[in-house]
């Protein structure tokens, strides 16, 4: 795959674009979904995904939105799936539902314990798949999925250091993920230098950066606080003075999106997953600026 003309051009057909969306609540929720994901599709996506309630919750909209999804727009559509609090046998379950479903690509993860307070199962249980990886196997056992992982450019919150979350990538990988999707990142050089990590780490797979467009900055930096996602104080001040979602605030993010996508085009970073939070309109810019080739 070839990334550079002669004029040192990038173009669409040398990129890879995803989108990522959630499974609506509400009538109105349903409504944007829709024509958000219609919009998307029209950029040519490699696939689309949906995601899974905290804990399993919401499990058959993430199954039947990802269904539609694919059926509607003829991309293919992955469901993801946690394992924390679900036995094997239900795992298998639902496995099968997926398949039937003609849902072929799954995003493997293990999930968060439950808000609720009660506890994850104790990690000699059996019955249960303990990380992400044991799931990759357990799918891969069941099903010639294809799967992504995810991965954590900052590191995921629980692992001792970076490395040590690197080695725990690579046994997704050796367990069979086709492709990790990173958690979002606000300063490129750490996606950089964690990619650069994992190849060193004898790491070949697949690495799509994750990349959050932020419609609303107050909580998406509240949120990057939770997902150990560090916000650079330069960034901040780009909404110093801005009301959420205002119009100034979303022309400074689709600034800010812009200049991460093409900054990392040019550090030579050609997949791309973006966190659209069922709106277009952010992703939709930084792509048309994609598709229409970066000088
Ligand atoms: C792209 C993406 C999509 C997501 N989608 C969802 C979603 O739809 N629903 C949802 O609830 N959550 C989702 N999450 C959040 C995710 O569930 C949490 O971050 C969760 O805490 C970890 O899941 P994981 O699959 O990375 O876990 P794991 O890969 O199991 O890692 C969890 C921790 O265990 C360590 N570890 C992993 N494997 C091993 C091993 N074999 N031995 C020792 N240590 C190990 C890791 O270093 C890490 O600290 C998503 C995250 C990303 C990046």
């Amino acid at each position: 795959m070839r990334a550079e003309t002669k004029t040192g051009a990038v173009h669409m057909n040398d990129l890879s674009i995803s989108f990522e969306f959630f499974p609506p609540k509400t009538d109105r929720g349903r409504e944007l979904l829709w024509e958000n994901v219609g919009r998307l599709s029209t950029l040519g996506p490699r696939f689309m995904t949906v995601t899974y309630g905290a804990g399993g919750t919401d499990r058959d909209w993430t199954i039947e939105t990802a269904r539609n999804i694919q059926r509607d727009t003829r991309v293919p559509t992955a469901a993801h799936l946690t394992c924390i609090v679900t036995p094997k046998d239900e795992i298998a379950r639902i496995a099968d539902t997926l398949w039937e479903n003609q849902i072929r690509h799954v995003v493997a993860l293990r999930g968060d314990a439950p808000r609720d307070g009660s506890p994850a199962p104790a990690p000699d249980d059996e019955r249960y798949y303990h990380f992400s990886s044991d799931l990759v196997d357990g799918l891969r056992a069941r099903h010639p999925f294809e799967i992504s992982v995810a991965a954590y450019p900052e590191k995921h919150p629980a692992a001792p250091s970076l490395d040590a979350d690197i080695a725990a990538l690579k046994k997704k990988f050796d367990a069979g993920a086709d492709r990790a999707i990173t958690q979002f990142f606000f300063r490129n050089e750490d996606f950089l230098r964690f990619r650069d990590k994992a190849r060193a780490a004898g790491i070949n797979g697949e690495i799509v950066a994750g990349i959050l467009p932020i419609a609303d900055h107050e909580k998406a930096f509240d949120f990057a606080g939770k997902c150990g996602a560090n916000v650079p104080d330069s960034l901040r001040e780009r909404f110093d003075g801005l009301e959420p979602r205002s119009d100034a605030a979303l022309e400074v993010s689709a600034e800010l999106v812009r200049e991460q996508v093409r900054a990392l085009v040019s550090e030579g970073v050609r997949e791309f997953h973006f966190y659209t939070l069922n709106q277009a309109h952010l992703t939709y810019s930084a792509c048309e600026d994609l598709v229409h080739g970066i000088k």
